[in-house]
């Protein structure tokens, strides 16, 4: 029997494994592995952190390869050793725990180190990193005892860290040295498109700062800046860019500028010493995501597997945000340069922004906001080099043809990897798709974990299925499931809440065998919804799964201190009203009174032990200015003094806003009556609109003016006030039934079709027996504020103040 060789790895991270993972396949048997780590896990993969950090997945959930996998391939693993000192000329290798082993082969895969600004301060507790899952840890339990984070850097990985906060319901700012965001992946309009949607998730930005010194005692209270100015923080993240971790290679005398020199076999200065991942510097360039890295990979593996292979000579990257509501893409050349054109779209009213940058009749860079499904298909052809001088320049950002050809899957070689962040290629798909009878992008992504990360590859996951099983397969059937927690779909959940009579959230979970059983931040909130909307009578609402700012009944505002926003019928007021809450404003304290977009007033900055005396003295309803409810009915003053006027606006605004208060819908809903057609209460842009037209009232559906502009459709045509109050009633109750939590009218109208919600609300029978459920829910409804005032329970668990030791 001739004898193993022995093959070391040095790095247990994402580029080493799977290195060694794809030598196993070609040459079982040719090599004895022993592979050291410095973390104590088995290989991870890293970049669903952000997912660990967002409490959507579990650590386990992110296990590349289980401890069983070594064993089972014969491996020997250290992990939680680092090792120190390389002796290439015995072709050693030694461990901090003073463990020596012989190499043949020595392949580094040591990543990166995050680079830690060197402010004063910088050594206060509280001040960390973002890359392995003991800082994801030290994250997620700084959350349960502190309230304020900061992050500084306005790239990929700190603005996943500031979303993760933001789940964990610290309040995040999110610091940046210039005045856009992921400059390096996002030309200026897409950076402040996406800084416009996270503001709306409740990020707060602070651009162009300087940091200057981190302050606090022994733990950072905060962050002070060159301008002089402070933001306070009881942690504080930085992501601000990472450098090659040669600390070894430099020490063993490998040549390193900055990260390990490699060349196209990913062989270092020294023989028998390979290097791949974040820590090798290929033709100048070290790479910080993982499709190059498997690429490097892949061709490592082949050369010592003794497999003929083509040298590697580069990766063209593109990038992805994994961050929930924003789609972006950036991949190759986006920045105009001498000798590039570009082909732009800006669809202000979808909330849409596309750019194609070209040279020499080739594609050579894109960036996508808003809708990222041309993506892969780009990258494809910035690949692939494709000429384009024939092409119409609309089939460029638009693949018409939804077939499976149009992507090109079926000229791609089986080694094609598909999913770049979980390095599954062509080759693995369709097997899997023939030989485990897979139907679904779904079901390819629990099998492969292909499409598992950021979802981008899903076109063409799907483009495989068609391509495989030709016209048998239904796009239309691929399942989405409600968060990575279950498999089931949200028609599902709500289906067996129908019919198993399931009546809490921990029951459904556990009836429908959640894979995670806490649930996640995903699920919970939506499942408590989606119980109280079937059961609204008899369900009891389950406030622990809600987000922070309905469990308070107030938004938390950026310095931690609440707003407070009575409602006001109609945006109509009276002197009464106005004295009460200009005396409640000066008893206590109010810093600043505003008027809002939605016609009412904004008490800023009231103190969380304040809330519920600030309401008994107001004496007026909840605003739900926070919820996933009905906010406002905005009004214009309609024919009673417009000139212009054919309707009562006013009067129709307020039965309606009086109607529809405290009901609890998928998402916000905003709605508006104008006394005639030039719309001075905005119904356009509303979830729902009404127009006083000659004659009668219009109603518009599907409306919003917010980060995806969208004009509402016409859903009908009424004569009588009554009538318009039916017809919201039955839409409102429709989408109730059938909204995904978290769906805006606005993208269920658009996913439903118009014609098919005007059938459902013009078809009488179906349109009373909806009015008939709205009814039930409506009957059940109490103010949150008349609550607390009324329980020292709710007052003590919610509004004390508890000082934290
Ligand atoms: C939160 C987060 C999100 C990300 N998201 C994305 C994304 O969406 N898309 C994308 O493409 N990329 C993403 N990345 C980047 C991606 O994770 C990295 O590019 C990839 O993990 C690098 O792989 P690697 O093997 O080179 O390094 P690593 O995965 O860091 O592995 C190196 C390992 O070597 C160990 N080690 C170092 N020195 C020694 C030693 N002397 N002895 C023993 N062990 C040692 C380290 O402890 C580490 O475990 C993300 C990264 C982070 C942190
Ligand atoms: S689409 Fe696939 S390859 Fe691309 S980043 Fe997401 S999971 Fe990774
Ligand atoms: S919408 Fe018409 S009725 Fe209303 S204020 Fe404007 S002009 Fe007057």
């Amino acid at each position: 029997m001739t004898q193993k060789e022995k093959l070391v790895l040095v790095g247990n991270g994402m580029a080493g494994v799977n290195a060694v993972e794809h030598l196993l396949k070609l040459a079982p048997g040719k090599y004895e592995v022993t592979i050291f780590g410095s973390e104590p896990h088995p290989n991870y993969n890293r970049i669903l952190l952000s997912y660990v950090l967002a409490g959507d997945s579990k650590v386990d959930d992110i296990v590349i390869h289980p401890f069983e996998w070594y064993t089972t391939n014969g491996i020997t693993l250290h992990t939680n050793q680092t090792v120190t000192d390389i002796d290439i000329t015995a072709q050693t290798v030694t461990s901090d725990k003073g463990i020596t082993v012989s190499y043949d082969k020595l392949i580094l895969a040591t990543g990166s180190n995050p680079f830690m600004i060197p402010l004063p301060g910088a050594d206060k507790e509280g001040v960390m990193a973002y890359r392995t899952i003991r800082d994801c840890e030290i994250m997620i339990d700084s959350a349960k005892k502190y309230k304020k984070a900061i992050v500084i850097g306005g790239g990929l990985l700190g603005l996943e860290a500031a979303r993760g906060f933001l789940n964990l319901g610290m309040k995040v700012d999110v610091v940046h040295i210039l005045d856009t965001i992921m400059e390096r992946q996002l030309d200026r309009p897409a950076s402040k498109m996406l800084q416009e949607a996270l503001e709306d998730q409740g990020m707060n930005f602070l651009l162009e700062k300087q940091s200057a010194e981190i302050i606090g005692d022994k733990r950072v209270t905060g962050l002070k800046f060159k301008d002089g100015t402070v933001a306070e923080a009881d942690l504080i993240v930085m992501a601000v860019g990472i450098r090659p971790n040669v600390e070894l290679a430099k020490k063993a005398g490998l040549e390193c500028n900055p990260g390990i020199i490699v060349n196209d076999y990913l062989q270092t200065s020294v023989p028998n010493v390979y290097a791949v991942g974040e820590c090798a510097m290929h033709r100048g360039v070290a790479y910080g995501l993982v499709a190059p890295l498997y690429e490097q990979g892949a061709v490592l593996a082949k050369h010592l597997a003794s497999v003929e292979t083509a040298p590697y000579e580069g990766s063209v990257v593109y990038t992805k945000l994994k961050v929930s509501g924003v789609d972006v893409f950036s991949g190759g050349q986006f920045v105009d340069a001498e000798g590039t054109k570009a082909i732009r779209v800006h669809d202000e009213f979808s909330g849409i922004y596309k750019k194609v940058v070209i040279k020499d009749n080739k594609i050579i860079g894109a960036v996508l906001f808003g809708d990222t499904s041309d993506g892969t298909r780009l990258m494809q052809m910035i690949r692939e080099e494709t000429d384009i001088s024939g092409m119409e320049k609309t089939a460029i950002l638009k693949d018409n043809s939804g077939s499976g050809a149009a992507s090109g899957v079926a000229d791609m070689s089986d080694d094609t990897i598909i999913c770049g962040c979980n390095g599954v290629t062509k080759g693995t798909i369709c097997s899997a798709i023939k030989e485990q009878g897979l139907t679904s992008v779904e079901e390819v992504k629990n099998c492969t974990t292909a499409s598992r990360s950021c979802g981008g590859c899903k076109p063409l996951v799907s483009d495989l299925l068609a391509y495989t099983l030709g016209t048998s397969y239904d796009k239309n059937a691929a399942k989405e499931t409600i968060c990575s927690c279950t498999e089931h779909s949200r028609d599902e959940v709500v289906e067996a809440i129908r019919s198993k009579g399931l009546t809490h959230v921990r029951e459904v979970m556990n009836v429908l065998g959640w894979k995670n059983e806490e649930g996640c931040s995903k699920c919970r909130p939506a499942l408590n919804y989606y119980l109280g909307m079937v059961n609204p009578e008899s369900y009891r609402d389950d406030s622990t799964s809600r987000f922070v700012n309905e469990r308070m009944h107030a938004n938390i505002q950026k310095d931690g201190t609440y707003s407070v926003v009575p409602r006001m019928y109609g945006g109509v007021t009276n002197p009464a009203e106005l004295k009460r809450i200009a005396e409640v404003a000066e008893r206590f304290n109010v810093p600043t009174v505003k008027l809002t977009g939605g016609q009412r007033i904004d008490l800023l900055g009231v103190k969380k032990e304040d809330l519920t005396a600030m309401w008994e003295e107001l004496d007026m309803p909840s605003g739900y200015a926070y919820g996933k409810a009905l906010r406002t009915v905005k009004t214009c003053v309609g024919e009673e003094f417009c000139r212009f006027g054919t309707g009562d606006s006013m009067a129709v605004g307020i039965a309606m806003e009086k109607r529809f208060e405290r009901l609890n819908t998928p998402a916000k809903v905003k709605m508006a009556v104008s006394g005639c057609p030039r719309n001075c209460a905005e119904s356009g842009i509303k979830d729902l609109g009404v127009v006083s037209v000659d004659g009668g009232w219009e109603l518009y559906a599907g409306g919003n003016g917010g980060v995806k502009v969208r004009v509402g459709d016409l859903l009908t045509t009424v004569k009588t006030e009554q009538e318009i109050i039916e017809y919201t009633e039955a839409y409102l109750q429709y989408y109730r039934e059938t909204g995904k939590y978290g769906e805006r009218t606005s993208e269920w109208v658009h996913r439903l079709g118009i014609d098919h919600i005007r059938d459902v609300v013009q078809d009488e029978a179906k349109r009373k027996e909806l009015c008939a459920r709205m009814d039930t829910a409506l009957s059940v409804t109490k103010d949150p504020w008349r609550a607390a005032i009324d329980s020292k329970k709710i007052r003590q668990d919610l509004y004390e103040v508890v000082e934290l030791t």
